[in-house]
């Protein structure tokens, strides 16, 4: 096929769509439904209902082929574990006896019987469900709703494609079941899971599909060759199959790598690839094996997780390229709209110049559209849209939001002398011990207390002006009285002031951020019915006042011990934030670090003499990629110690991680030159401290004692026993005591009771330390 009749024959299309609905309709049905309130039936008509609408707006948007199978009550990846039969022993019963309330059983768990592991989708914020495997797993197809979501869609006059979580993908994304051995290897199953797959896109074919899409994200990661091999084996196998649709092997986030030419070389009609962000490495490595000559190629030059509106030359000229290398070219946005906020036009409160800058899902599927219509039949059809696209980039380029000079001048001005305190630790350490008289073993919390139903209230009434400014903050200031007054009645060491005043932790910072955008409806589905609104880091970042001293300095007017400051870190800033895709991350990072700065100064001048910068989402934005971490593991350190390294050496600069797999992150938790660091370790019995160990971490170390994801209350001997194992691997000079992560899910009773008991463990065991004998 000649490129000309590849460009004539360009589609759009998209993976996926947000699920929710204009007015997280489908949260507010499944809720109820849990509740009692809402029957199945009036769940499943709902559901029915945003299924439809969705399409109706593709369609009408001039999307040619729309997804389907892509929706779900819960999660996609559960789903995939229904349709291969997949169910964990332990939810068998329920699911037959009722499958929907099975369903979310084995999503949210029963008083009796533990759910399935939660996990991050990639390096998204969405969570999936971990499939649980054994030698033992049989594998039983169910493409009831894979097929009944076709039917409807074709029903309706659409061009539909299901879209299917590959096999390779789930089977890699897989965990052992309990009970498992940890070292079994879920590919070993691809035999029993391969004729499952087979007979789903039998019935599907059946059905009316010309297409399915099997996603396989998975294979952008780094794969061994015998993972490499089990996918070429897949769709070796796949293609073989004479009762089959066309099949379509998709890939996003990232580039694929050596996986490329395994399914490049593959018996399947087409490829999904991503050619935005760290995946535009596609581009060359496609041309390099040849293209897919007679195969069909889905290009996402659209950014399909971001908020910004397209480049429509440079995805012209990417999409110009590729016309040489397939076929045919459709073109479509680079992942599922899923990790996208709905539509833009619903945000009212933005400046209608920054708006113009903005693409969520809806616009973004219009982007498609018209990108399509100029590949297809000549950029003059789309001469309209793509001189509106110059002037809106235009604007974004030369505005005084994305181009602040004196925040410029600042960040181009830093140097390495700002990343690095004015002293190396151990004399700094020496200078806090005489500055702090703390006593060995020191207890602290990790920065909230409980979050009380009043708290909230009082926000919303504020919010809603039942409230006034005054009323509110003499709220707070009742509350600070409250924990300092626990804590110090507690026998805590050093003290914090609750974090009432937050709502969220990112969200309190960027709300007094210049340069971030809150939005009023951009949500995006987290898990389940969880969704999350994050703000929008639109222009260059400053701090017009002090954020956080009034209430720390509050707190520590009302005791003679010291109050820490809780402040969140520029990597966990931009972690929970939609980025800028205008300027690297490392500039953007550079930003929020530079405006943190300014408030550990301002904690500082103002008496705080323990400061805490948060960054558990450190390890999270991790590159997929191996080759791609060492630079981000650079700059993002490079922004925490821009952020911590003005204050004097006899300030104590604290950081905070949730629970991760440290163990690929070690270095550059030492690189933070945090002079101490508290880390979740309750449940993983002190691993990490271990770890740190290991490799010398030769800084103040706090694992944490108290499991707080759960109300249980920690026995003082069970926290003692911790305690003792964080010894075998920190020594005591260097040893804190504290719970995993923040209190402000938990009630007061459990608090306080835990607490104390973590006080009770640190001085039993300071009594039984030599140094404290002699
Ligand atoms: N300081 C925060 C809190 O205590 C830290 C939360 C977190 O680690 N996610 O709530
Ligand atoms: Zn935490």
């Amino acid at each position: 096929m000649t490129s000309k009749s590849a460009a004539a024959a360009a589609q759009a299309t998209v993976y996926g769509y947000p699920r929710q609905g204009q007015n997280r309709e489908l949260k507010k049905a499944i809720e109820g439904y849990w509740k009692g309130r809402v029957t199945a039936d009036a769940l499943r008509e709902t559901a029915t209902n945003l299924r439809r609408a969705s399409w109706r707006q593709l369609a009408d948007a001039g999307i040619h082929e729309v997804p389907t199978g892509d929706f779900s009550y819960y999660d996609h990846v559960l789903d995939t574990s229904v349709m291969v039969g997949a169910i964990p022993a332990r939810y068998r019963a329920a699911v037959e006896a009722d499958a929907l309330g099975g369903y979310f059983a084995m999503a949210r768990g029963t008083q009796d019987v533990a759910p399935l592991e939660m996990t991050k989708w990639f390096d998204t914020n969405y969570h999936y469900l971990v499939p649980e495997l054994g030698p033992d797993s049989v594998f039983t197809a169910d493409s009831t709703k894979q097929v009944a979501e076709l039917k409807e869609a074709l029903e309706l006059g659409h061009t539909a494609r299901p879209v299917l979580v590959g096999p390779v993908t789930y089977l890699l994304l897989a965990k052992p079941a309990p009970g498992v051995t940890t070292d079994f290897d879920p590919l070993t199953l691809l035999d029993r899971l391969l004729p499952v797959y087979a007979e789903v896109l039998a019935d599907l074919r059946a059905a009316g599909a010309e297409w399915v899409q099997l996603d396989e994200p998975a294979l952008v990661q780094d794969r061994t060759p015998a993972e490499l091999n089990a996918a070429a084996r897949v769709y070796r196998d796949l293609g073989a199959l004479t009762d089959r649709p066309k099949l379509l092997v998709a890939s996003y986030f990232d580039r694929l790598g050596e996986a490329l030419p395994v399914l490049a070389k593959a018996p399947v009609d087409g490829l999904v690839l991503d050619f935005t962000g760290p995946a535009a490495g596609n581009l060359d490595d496609l041309a390099a094996v040849g293209g897919l000559p007679g195969k069909r190629l889905v290009a996402g030059v659209v950014n399909g997780r971001n908020v910004w509106i397209n480049d429509f030359e440079k995805s012209l000229s990417t999409l110009g390229t590729l016309l040489g290398l397939a076929g045919r070219v459709d073109v479509s946005a680079s992942c599922s709209l899923l990790h996208a906020p709905l539509d833009a036009t619903a945000e009212r409160d933005i400046d209608p110049q920054i708006a113009r800058w903005l693409a969520f899902a809806r616009q973004k599927a219009t982007e498609v559209v018209t990108l399509a219509r100029g590949l297809a039949q000549g950029t003059e059809t789309i001469a309209a849209e793509l001189a509106a696209n110059r002037a809106d980039l235009a604007s974004r380029a030369g505005s005084a939001i994305t181009q602040a000079p004196a925040v410029r001048t600042r960040a181009a001005a830093v140097t390495d002398a700002d990343n690095r305190r004015s002293q190396p630790y151990p004399e700094r350490a020496a200078a806090q011990r005489t500055h702090l008289r703390l006593p060995l073993l020191p207890t602290t919390t990790i920065g909230s207390f409980p979050q009380t139903t009043e708290l909230r209230a009082a926000r919303a009434d504020l919010r809603a002006g039942r409230m006034d400014a005054t009323g509110y903050e003499a709220r707070i200031e009742a509350e600070i009285r409250e924990v300092i007054s626990f804590q110090e009645k507690a026998g805590i060491d050093v003290l914090v002031h609750g974090e009432p005043e937050r709502n969220d932790m990112v969200q309190y910072f960027a709300e007094q951020l210049t340069g971030y955008l809150a939005t009023q409806h951009g949500w995006v589905q987290s898990y389940g019915t969880r969704y999350v609104r994050p703000p929008i880091l639109a222009g260059d970042i400053s701090r017009p006042e002090p954020m956080t001293v009034r209430w720390t300095r509050y707190a520590q007017s009302l005791t003679d011990r010291p109050v820490k400051g809780m402040l969140t870190g520029p990597v966990t800033m931009l972690a929970w934030s939609f980025v800028r895709d205008d300027q690297p991350l490392a500039e953007t990072a550079r930003q929020v670090a530079l405006a943190l700065r300014d408030e550990v100064t301002d904690l500082e001048a103002a008496g705080t003499s323990v400061i805490q910068v948060d960054e558990p989402a450190l390890r999270e934005t991790l590159p997929l990629r191996a080759a791609d971490r060492a630079d981000y593991l650079t700059w993002a350190t490079e922004a925490f110690r821009l952020a911590t390294s003005g204050v004097r050496p006899d300030t104590q600069i604290h950081t905070h991680m949730c629970y991760a797999e440290f163990g690929d992150i070690l270095q550059a938790i030492d690189d933070l030159d945090a002079d101490v660091i508290s880390l979740e370790a309750a449940r993983s019995h002190m691993q990490v401290a271990r770890e740190l160990a290991t490799v010398g971490y030769p800084r103040e170390v706090g694992p944490g004692v108290y499991d707080i994801h759960s109300p249980r209350v920690p026995s003082a001997d069970e926290a003692a026993a911790l305690l003792r194992k964080g010894l075998e691997a920190i020594p005591a000079e260097r040893l804190w005591v504290n719970p995993d992560c923040g209190l402000k899910t938990r009630g007061w009773p459990e608090t306080a009771a835990s607490l104390e008991n973590l006080v009770a463990a640190a001085r039993a065991i300071r009594g039984e330390l030599p140094s404290h004998a002699s």
